[in-house]
């Protein structure tokens, strides 16, 4: 194929331009004409957005004109695919954020003070892996951000970490659209730090976690009138059966989730629904799945896990510069939280450690036995903030 530096597309009202750039790649996207969004994200007119390694779509409402652009030589060889495609579920979703809209107009209508009818709509998303719940979670966080709405994104999906790093659970507020380069704001995160990438590893901490993060979200709506009318967008791992569904059912319970939103899973639809009878509260929807969803094999969800945890520490622009230090081991006490019913209490403070200190994450890069020292990456410069640190199973090679 001859090597390309540009590539113009004109897309009709209700299309979408599927986008799939090679990992270690980056391209640019420029809107030259008309009106477009990356999963609910509008772009700006004449401002080229960076893609790196994605796999995306744009869509337009109203019709537009794109230029792709290569960053590097070649066009062609950053893209492993790119083609328009006309049938979307966009016209499905937009309705479920109508619906979302009409709930957080009846919670406003409660008053100014705060009141269980100030909450907004608890929308769950549930499905296997690859049906596109993340990117709904994103299109339907916009949505109520373009309506001036702050919602709050949570993220329970340990495997992939779409807030922070893989093996955390954890929640945003979202006040604007999302930075389509950068990802979900992290100016306030509430992280907890789970330690491992699948619940099976000890389900009964994952479910104390969730709990900590429904309490504190509690609060915060008490003092948060408008962020308690907005509600919140809860995304949820791949793992929808046996363990998996219970883990469901605790988190609809503990969230109080009343929206549940299935997407591409008719059996897990009927069972939700089933469950959710009895509760008068509870509505349970059915979507489609995007036909551009991209389905990402164990080694390329891997890769994306690897590319997360870098992130973290580089940014996703690679301009954030970690620091490497080491400490003696004598210094620290390293935890390790066991399985079984009770999780011990020392759970609990590095949650909400992590709520405030500077240094939220470490990552160990070398342990010296002869030496008694370990090396690590932390975000920013100086001591070790407390001695205590959590040890998870996650395991990562960055270069
Ligand atoms: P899930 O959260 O269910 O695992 P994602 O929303 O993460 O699924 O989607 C899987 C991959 O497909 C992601 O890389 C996402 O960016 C991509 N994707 C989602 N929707 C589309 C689309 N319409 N066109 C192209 N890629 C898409």
């Amino acid at each position: 194929m001859a090597t390309s530096t540009s590539r113009t597309f004109q897309l009709p009202a209700t299309e979408e331009l599927r986008l799939e750039v090679r990992q270690g790649h980056t391209i640019l996207i420029k809107l030259l004409d008309g009106t477009a969004e990356i999963f609910g994200t509008e772009l700006y007119l004449g401002t080229p957005i960076e893609l790196h390694g994605q796999k995306t779509a744009v869509y337009t409402w109203h019709g537009c004109k794109l230029e792709l652009l290569a960053s590097g030589s070649d066009l062609n060889e950053a893209l492993e695919s790119v083609y328009p495609a006309g049938e979307t579920p966009m016209q499905e979703y937009v309705n479920v954020h109508s619906l979302l809209e009409q709930r957080r107009a009846t919670a406003k209508e409660a008053g100014p003070v705060y009141s269980a009818r100030s909450e907004g709509p608890r929308t769950l998303l549930v499905g296997p892996t690859d049906v596109g719940k993340s990117s709904l979670c994103k299109i339907l966080c916009n949505y109520a951000v373009r309506m001036q709405w702050s919602p709050t994104m949570i993220d329970l999906d340990i495997g992939q970490g779409a807030i922070t790093a893989p093996g955390s659970i954890g929640a945003t507020p979202i006040e604007a659209p999302l930075d389509i380069e950068e990802g979900p704001p992290l100016e306030v995160p509430l992280i907890y730090y789970y330690g491992h990438v699948t619940p099976s590893v000890n389900p009964d901490l994952y479910r104390h976690l969730v709990e900590c993060l429904a309490a504190l979200l509690k609060r915060r709506h008490s003092m948060n009138l408008d962020a308690a009318n907005s509600g919140l967008v809860i995304n949820t791992m791949g793992w929808v059966t046996d363990l998996g569904l219970d883990l469901l059912y605790h988190t609809i319970k503990a969230l109080q989730v009343d929206v549940i939103l299935v997407l591409g899973d008719d059996k897990l639809y009927n069972t939700l629904h089933q469950h959710c009878r009895q509760s008068r509260n509870v509505t349970v929807f059915r979507l489609p799945k995007s036909g551009g969803v991209v389905v990402r094999d164990p080694t390329l969800r891997k890769t994306s896990r690897t590319n997360r945890v870098r992130e973290y520490f580089y940014g996703p622009r690679n301009r954030l510069r970690p620091h490497s230090q080491t400490v003696s081991l004598r210094e620290l006490s390293i935890y390790r939280i066991g399985g079984g019913p009770q999780a011990p209490s020392s759970a609990l403070p590095i949650g909400m450690k992590a709520f405030s200190e500077p240094l939220r994450f470490l990552y160990v890069t070398d342990v010296d036995p002869v030496r008694q020292t370990v090396t690590y990456l932390a975000p920013c410069l100086g001591p070790v903030p407390g001695k205590y640190l959590l040890l998870g199973s996650l395991k990562v090679m960055m270069q």
